[in-house]
């Protein structure tokens, strides 16, 4: 892949007394010690508060992609694995979670959160060895938010009738929960907290790639005393995914991953009466105009995109630039790409961690090549990437057209899309014409322009001056082929609740 020219380095005040030649931003490694967390040989699945080996007995390995050392084993769940985790969450909702008053409920939800605080950096740890993302947002981003889901919701339990008035608020059953591998911890807290809250009991699959938060959490679960049964985790490829949500003692599935495995289970369970929610892929268009305060712009851009490796799926992924503005902006976000610092996750200072597996840095690969074979000019800064491990340098392509594959695709990777526009009308237009709809970004002083887009544009969450903020109180999902039902906030609350008044919803 060719490179294009390299951001203009500055050069270092001579009082900082470097040099000739030196780079004023070289940071001395700064590693998290990874001595003081214990990743277990080998994870059997967690069902009524005990791990044991699936049966039969198989396993899997899971690695670390900064690496590609192997990390642990983990079982591989059978059909009869799903049949006696649903059997636990069913029967632990039935005898003692259901009757459990809600502020009963909400002590244990706060003692998981307690728990995780307490533990922090050992759950930032992990996540960092396992999916490949940098330990400065594992540690400041995703185990503080898993956490801040846990307080957020345990203040619901018992407030449900509030929350829902005239509505008789009750339990679905047993929830079946699908997560990805980009926040594992994250999504695993997003799915728990609001359905152990509402009183329904969980079976959770994680990811095939990144299972150890959730086998950490599961002895969090442990240590909290959770009644046996009322989060079970299972391992195990996709086929097991399937397995579980189209269980018939499931009443509730939640699934966070790709549109393709997201309309698979929507086919699988039309018609069979579960509540589903459906968090998928995206293709957020980021828009600044000329008006926008740039500098903060490069940051909110840079922070859309090149965040957890871009594998994220509201990331701002297609920038659109008001034309008056572009070379301006494309020559200031160049220099702060080539500041960027790619490496080991453990790293304090890193920037832009591993890419998550090999398969998805092959996808990541073809498509950028496939925007060079269609005339996009890319950019990419000269930074060392590591020897092994699956890494790739942040990437800015120009001169991007609305029916190149890197504007329409979800990349799932460090790479922007930048196309231009003239008028907000013009920009509305391109933004919405994705068929995603899961979020958006408006750079602009003037707070009106602010209304009018966020109105006009088809995405579920827009963010004005700023990016991937997230708030356990704020709704999230999408529109389109972004899927449906929202989590977070009151409405993530409602989706694992029966509100029919006649509790026919619930099982
Ligand atoms: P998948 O949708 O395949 O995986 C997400 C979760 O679903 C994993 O737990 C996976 O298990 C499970 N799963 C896979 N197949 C099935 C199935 N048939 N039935 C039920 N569950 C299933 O995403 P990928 O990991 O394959 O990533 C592919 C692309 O999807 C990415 O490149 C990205 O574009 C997009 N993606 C979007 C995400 C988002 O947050 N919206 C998250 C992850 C990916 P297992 O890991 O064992 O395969």
């Amino acid at each position: 892949m060719t490179l294009t020219k390299k951001p203009e380095s500055r050069p270092a005040p001579n009082s900082w007394g470097l040099a000739a030649g030196e780079n004023p931003w070289e940071y001395a490694p700064a590693p998290e010690a990874t001595d003081h967390i214990r990743i277990e040989p080998e994870y059997g699945l967690f069902i009524g508060n005990q791990f044991a080996p699936s049966k039969p007995r198989k396993t899997f390995t899971v690695i670390n992609p900064a690496t590609e050392e192997p990390l642990a084993r983990v079982a591989h769940a059978s059909k009869a694995d799903v049949n006696r985790a649903v059997g636990a969450a069913h029967e632990a909702h039935r005898s003692v979670w259901s009757k459990l008053p809600g502020r009963e409920r909400a002590k244990y939800l706060y003692r998981i959160a307690r728990i995780m605080q307490e533990r922090s950096r050992e759950f930032a740890v992990v996540e960092s060895m396992n999916s490949g993302k940098p330990i400065k947002e594992s540690r400041d981003v995703d185990v503080p938010l898993a956490a801040a889901h846990f307080f957020y919701y345990a203040g619901w339990a018992d407030k449900l009738e509030y929350a829902f008035p005239n509505r008789d608020p009750r339990s679905l059953g047993v929830a079946a929960q699908v997560i990805p591998w980009n926040f594992p911890l994250l999504m695993l807290a997003w799915k728990i907290a609001p359905a152990l809250a509402a009183g329904n009991t969980v079976v959770l699959k994680p990811a095939s790639t990144t299972p150890l938060t959730a086998y950490l959490f599961a002895d969090v679960v442990r240590q909290a005393d959770l009644p046996p049964g009322v989060v079970n985790i299972i391992t195990g490829p996709g086929e097991i995914g399937m397995e579980l949500v189209t269980h018939p003692d499931v009443s509730k599935v939640a699934f966070t991953g790709s549109t393709a495995v997201g309309k698979m289970i929507a086919r699988a369970l039309a018609g069979s009466g579960k509540k589903v929610t459906l968090e998928l892929g995206g293709k957020a268009a980021n828009i600044v105009f000329d008006d926008a305060p740039l500098d903060q712009a490069i940051e909110g851009i840079v922070n859309g995109i090149y965040f957890n490796q871009g594998e994220v799926c509201c990331a701002g992924s297609r920038l659109f630039v008001q034309e008056s503005v572009h070379e301006a902006l494309i020559e200031k976000l160049k220099a702060r790409l080539g500041t960027l610092r790619v490496g080991d996750p453990l790293d304090k200072n890193t920037d832009v961690g591993a890419i998550n597996s090999a398969g998805q840095l092959a996808k990541v690969q073809e498509l950028v090549e496939s925007g060079i074979a269609e005339g996009a000019e890319i950019f990419q800064p000269d930074c060392e990437l590591p020897t092994r491990g699956f890494f790739f340098r942040p990437t800015l392509f120009t001169g991007v057209s609305m029916s190149h594959r890197i504007a329409q695709e979800e990349i799932f990777g460090p790479v922007l899309s930048v196309l231009t526009f003239r008028t907000p009308e013009e920009a509305i237009e391109k933004a919405n014409n994705t068929p995603y709809g899961l979020s958006a970004g408006v750079w602009t002083e003037k707070g009106s322009r602010i209304f009018k887009m966020v109105n006009a544009m088809r995405a579920g969450v827009v963010w004005a001056n700023t990016f991937n903020r997230f708030d356990p109180t704020s709704p999230f999902g999408g529109y389109k082929e972004s899927g449906y039902g929202r989590e977070g906030g009151i409405h993530g609350l409602g989706a694992y609740l029966d509100l029919s008044g006649d509790g026919q919803n619930g099982r």
